[in-house]
C-alpha cells in the first residue's frame, strides 16, 4: 500500500515555521500584514475567508478584512485596491474570487500590486514563474502547497522523472507543470482534448489530477511505485450516510490508486490544507522582502 502524503502535518509544519519566521520580523519592527476581500455574501466564499483571516491571526500577522456589498462597483474596489496597494501595514492582498458578475475579475487581479500579489495571479508573477524567476515571483497557493507536499516524498530535484499534470488551468495545472519543469522533471500536460489519457498517465513517476471530476483516475492508471498528487476536491452524494447526505472526493479513486502508487495525498487532508498554509507563507515572504530579509525554507 502507498505511504499517504499527509497534508494536515505539513500544513501545520507550514503555519509553525510562518509563526516563527513572523515573530522574528516583528522583533525588526515589521509585522507581516494580510488584507482579505470579499464582495457580496457567497457562503463558501465567507467560509474561506474567515478562515484565512483566522489563520493571519494566528501566525501573529495584522489580519484586515474588507467585506463589500454585492453590488459594489468596479471602480469603487480598484480604489480599495490602490489604497492597499499603498498601505505599508499591508503586504499581501487577496481579493477572494468569483467576484460578481459585474465586476471584470481580470482587471482587479491585474490592480493588485504585483510585490503584494500572494495569489500570485498578477501577469509579472505568472511570467516570472513561466521564465523561471522563483526567487522574486509569488506562486499561487495550491501548486505551491502541491509542490511542497511532493518534494517531502521526492526532494527537490526531479532530474530525470517524468511527471503528468492533468489539467491546464491558471490557478493549478500550468503552475503545477512550471514548478515541476523548474524542478527538472520531464513535463506533459493533459487536458479535454488529450487521446488516450490512461496510456499516458501510465507513464508518470509524478501525476499530478487538476481536474475536477470525481474519482476519474482510475488505479490502472497509475504506474507502480508513482507518487499521485490529487488536486481535486469533488463534493458527491453519499447515500450510505443517510439522506441527503455528502462526502469529498478527490479526482483519483483513492482505493485502487494507493494499491498502485508509492505515495500519494489523500481527499480530503491533502493537498487542500495546504492552500491557506502557502497563503500565509507567501505573506511573510512579502513582508521579508520588504523588509530586505531572507524568508525562511519551508
Ligand atoms: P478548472 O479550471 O475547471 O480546470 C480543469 C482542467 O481539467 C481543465 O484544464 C480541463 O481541460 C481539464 N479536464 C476537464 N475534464 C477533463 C477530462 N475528462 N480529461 C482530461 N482533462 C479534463 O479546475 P481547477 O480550478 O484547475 O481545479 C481542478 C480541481 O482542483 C477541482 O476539483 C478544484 O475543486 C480543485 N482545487 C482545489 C484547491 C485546493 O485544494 N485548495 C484549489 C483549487 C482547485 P480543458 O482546459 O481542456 O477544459
Amino acid at each position: 500500500m502507498a505511504e499517504i502524503i499527509d497534508g494536515k502535518s505539513i500544513a501545520e509544519d507550514v503555519v509553525a515555521k510562518v509563526k516563527q519566521g513572523a515573530a522574528a520580523l516583528s522583533q525588526t519592527g515589521v509585522v507581516p500584514g494580510l488584507a482579505v476581500v470579499l464582495v457580496g455574501e457567497d457562503p463558501a466564499s465567507q467560509v474561506y475567508v474567515a478562515s484565512k483571516s483566522r489563520r493571519a491571526k494566528e501566525c501573529g500577522f495584522h489580519s484586515v478584512q474588507h467585506t463589500l456589498p454585492v453590488d459594489t462597483d468596479e471602480d469603487t474596489l480598484v480604489k480599495l485596491i490602490e489604497e492597499l496597494n499603498a498601505d505599508k501595514a499591508i503586504h499581501g492582498i487577496l481579493v477572494q474570487l468569483p467576484l460578481p458578475a459585474h465586476i471584470d475579475a481580470g482587471r482587479i487581479i491585474q490592480t493588485i500590486s504585483p510585490d503584494k500579489d500572494v495569489d500570485g495571479f498578477h501577469f509579472i508573477n505568472v511570467g516570472k514563474l513561466g521564465t523561471g524567476e522563483l526567487g522574486t515571483a509569488f506562486v499561487p497557493c495550491t501548486p505551491a502547497g502541491a509542490m511542497l507536499m511532493l518534494e517531502r516524498v521526492r526532494g527537490r530535484d526531479l532530474s530525470g522523472l517524468n511527471a503528468v499534470v492533468i489539467g491546464r488551468s491558471n490557478i493549478v495545472g500550468k503552475p503545477m507543470a512550471n514548478l515541476l519543469l523548474a524542478a527538472n522533471a520531464t513535463v506533459t500536460i493533459a487536458h479535454s482534448r488529450t487521446s488516450d489519457l490512461p496510456a499516458i498517465a501510465r507513464t508518470a513517476d509524478i501525476l499530478v489530477a487538476a481536474v475536477g471530476r470525481p474519482e476519474m483516475v482510475r488505479g490502472d492508471w497509475v504506474k507502480p511505485g508513482a507518487t499521485v498528487i490529487d488536486v481535486g476536491i469533488n463534493r458527491i452524494p453519499a447515500p450510505e450516510k443517510g439522506e441527503g447526505k455528502t462526502r469529498l472526493v478527490g479526482d483519483v479513486a483513492f482505493a485502487e490508486a494507493s494499491e498502485k502508487a508509492g505515495a500519494i495525498t489523500p481527499v480530503p487532508g491533502g493537498v487542500g490544507p495546504m492552500t491557506i498554509a502557502m497563503l500565509m507563507a507567501n505573506t511573510l515572504t512579502s513582508a521579508c522582502r520588504s523588509a530586505g530579509i531572507e524568508p525562511p525554507v519551508l
